[in-house]
């Protein structure tokens, strides 16, 4: 492993030893190998005058929440050092009572609880105190003879800690096995299972010896032959096994969730090993990682969902057999899956929570695939990692999120979405919580919407293939498909049906009404798998009430509202909802240029204004208006509507 450690980025923070802690944070945070996904916490001890000016020792211990690649000095909670000392030395203490009295002996209200670890760092008695959770080393550890081999790699020089839940009993464990022990002649500690903790007056040092210590991990790796390399895997696809696989998993969170497939060489090459089913299933890289990927994977057999549904069934006793009376079970749904075949999936109800789970598995994989080859891959037992799924300090950190947005881990898809109504759409759903698909003939959708958020895809929603690789890069993208906006359209120019140049008329008809049956045919199949599946079709007021003139428009979208009912009449059994709405003069969108809203006013007898507000409110209606009603209505407010119409047009006498 190389040290990352820069005289130059140091000198800036040379005489103030906090900045100086945040600068070599960050070098550990920025390293995956030593921490992944807010694991690892370091400490500085520091001397200050308090209020009444005398000196005081302070432990600024990393803030839970905060993640070491991005620390900042206000991310260190200080807490007085002499009270956690002592802390140390109780025979008991409930986690409730410890976390009550570190925030009780903070010297800064407003600071961030401290890690969970925070005692332990204050009797390490040095002033820099680096904890990682190191990949090398903790897959040395998960090994049949992993603490044989740790003590043959490391000797005597470090301090070699059993198991033991983190917080206040693994300080406790470690205060009374270093009683009788001259720290100076310690370089670190391993925590078998867990981590290394190393130490110095110095900063540098104590980020050096890190670097050194996982280093000989590294080393032995390699000279056992141990380390990973994966050839280039063949990407097979199954679009609709994903969707299935997500469906279920959204089923049995109670929640919709995207799905992030991973067909990388690592993870097709774990998801074909041969025993793939036991070594994924022996449990995690190091126990915290519970939190975020659940113990083990779901591990997909020939039919999707019952891979899934086993993992439910497997995780509910699993539950019972460890749970305590009064505890309450976590959904049962996993956080990943092993796909033969395919690769891996991970779960989240976010976008941001997908990443982190593929961030871990992917270290986690390479940890089992490298023990595997040390003798064979062997986790802590499932009861430790029980006692941290359902410690309440880590519990408290995935409580903070409070009401989830509506679309919260629903995947949407949006035609005509570079402008107007479309766009409206897409963004609306978006700042719901919904990852989108936007589609649109402008090449502008590729940087209006952008990744990884959302997909702008080019499409010409007139060609049947065009539609099929957009909706399959959706799913690819996502892992499935549960509202379509189906508002793509055009406005051909004025004209009465003898003035009706044939092909306007032809043009209207496959934009506002072909490729939405085009688009409607390629995205049920994944509808119909699904969460609280909805289609929303943007038809128009001319619908019910048609102008003369407007003949290839009308016609094209009283088609489409046809279309809309017999859709909802075949869906419903597959539990797909199908509504309609009517705009009308909405005139922020591309359809109305300067040149048609003239003349339809021209045909009114108005003046542009008078025609812009001329409905029974008196109101104007955005784009914004129409997407907040689409949106609704693909959302649990329409949940038990379909086939409906609804206007949204300022109220219109002819409609009404
Ligand atoms: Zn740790």
């Amino acid at each position: 492993m190389k040290s990352r450690w820069q005289e130059q980025g140091a000198r800036k923070s040379k005489d103030d030893l906090l900045a100086l802690r945040v600068y070599t944070s960050r070098l550990l945070g920025g390293d995956p190998a030593l921490v992944l996904q807010g694991g690892g916490n370091t400490s500085v001890k520091l001397n200050i005058t308090n209020l009444f000016g005398e000196p005081e020792e302070v432990l600024y211990v990393k803030g839970s929440g905060w993640d070491l690649a991005a620390i900042e000095k206000q991310g260190f909670a200080p807490v007085r050092l002499d009270l956690l000392k002592r802390m140390a030395g109780l025979d008991h203490l409930t986690d409730i009572e410890m976390v009550r009295n570190q925030r009780a002996a903070m010297t800064d209200p407003s600071a961030p609880n401290p890690s969970v670890e925070a005692i332990l760092h204050a009797i390490i008695p040095f002033k820099f105190v680096d904890h990682t959770h190191a990949d090398s080393v903790v897959a040395v550890s998960n090994t049949k003879n992993g603490e044989a081999r740790i003590k043959e790699i490391y000797g005597r020089h470090v301090l070699i800690v059993p198991y033991v839940m983190p917080g206040f009993i693994l300080a406790r464990k470690v205060f009374e096995m270093t009683r009788e022990i001259d720290w100076r002649r310690l370089e670190g500690m391993i925590l078998l299972h867990h981590g290394v903790f190393t130490f110095s007056n110095d900063a540098k040092e104590s980020y050096t010896r890190m670097i050194r210590l996982v280093t000989k991990a590294e080393e032995y790796l390699k000279k056992k032959k141990a380390a990973v390399h994966f050839a280039k895997a063949k990407i097979n696809d199954d679009l609709p096994g994903l969707a299935n696989i997500r469906q279920a998993v959204s089923r049995a969170r109670n929640s919709a969730v995207i799905a992030r497939w991973n067909p990388g060489n690592r993870q097709v090459a774990f998801a074909n090993h041969p025993k793939a089913r036991t070594i994924a299933t022996r449990g995690p890289l190091t126990p915290d990682h519970v939190i975020r990927t659940k113990r083990i994977p779901a591990i997909i057999g020939q039919d999707p969902q019952k891979g899934v549904e086993r993992f439910v069934k497997e995780y509910r006793q699993y539950f019972l057999r460890h749970a305590t009376a009064g505890l309450k079970p976590l959904d049962p749904a996993p956080r990943w899956a092993v796909w033969p075949g395919y690769g891996t999936i991970s779960f989240g109800t976010t976008l941001d929570e997908t990443n982190i789970i593929n961030d871990i598995t992917e270290h986690t994989i390479d940890a089992i695939l490298q023990a595997e080859k040390l003798g064979g891959w062997q986790a802590l037992p499932e009861k430790d990692i029980f006692e941290i799924e359902y410690w309440e300090l880590e519990q408290a950190k995935l409580n903070k999120s409070t009401g989830a947005p509506v679309f919260q881990g629903k995947i949407a898809l949006v035609t005509g979405a570079a402008s107007g109504i479309g766009r409206a759409c897409a963004e609306t759903l978006q700042a719901q919580g919904a990852v989108v698909a936007a589609l649109d003939i402008d090449p502008a959708i590729t940087k209006i919407f952008k990744q990884p958020e959302a997909l702008g895809i080019i499409c010409d929603v007139t060609k049947p293939r065009a539609i099929e690789k957009a909706v399959s890069a959706t799913v690819r993208r996502f892992g499935g498909l549960d509202i379509l906006i189906s508002n793509a359209g055009t406005f051909p120019p004025s004209a009465t049906i003898a003035q009706t140049d044939q092909s306007s008329w032809q043009k209207s008809l496959n934009i506002n009404l072909n490729s939405h049956q085009i688009l409607m045919k390629a995205c049920i199949p994944y509808l119909e798998l699904g969460v609280d599946p909805a289609v929303v079709i943007i038809a128009s007021k001319n619908v019910p009430a048609p102008g003369p003139g407007a003949g290839a428009y009308s016609v094209a979208k009283a088609g489409l509202t046809q279309l809309a009912r017999v859709a909802a009449l075949e869906l419903a059994a597959k539990n797909i909802r199908v509504n309609v709405v009517h705009p009308n003069q909405v005139f922020d969108t591309a359809i109305w240029t300067k040149k048609v809203l003239e003349a339809r006013a021209k045909h009114y007898k108005m003046s542009v204004q008078e025609y812009k507000t001329s409905n029974l409110l008196k109101t104007e209606i955005t784009s914004r208006d129409v997407a907040n009603l689409a949106a609704t209505m693909a959302g649990p407010v329409f949940g038990k509507t379909t086939g409906a119409q609804v206007p949204i047009d300022g109220g219109n006498e002819r409609v009404i």
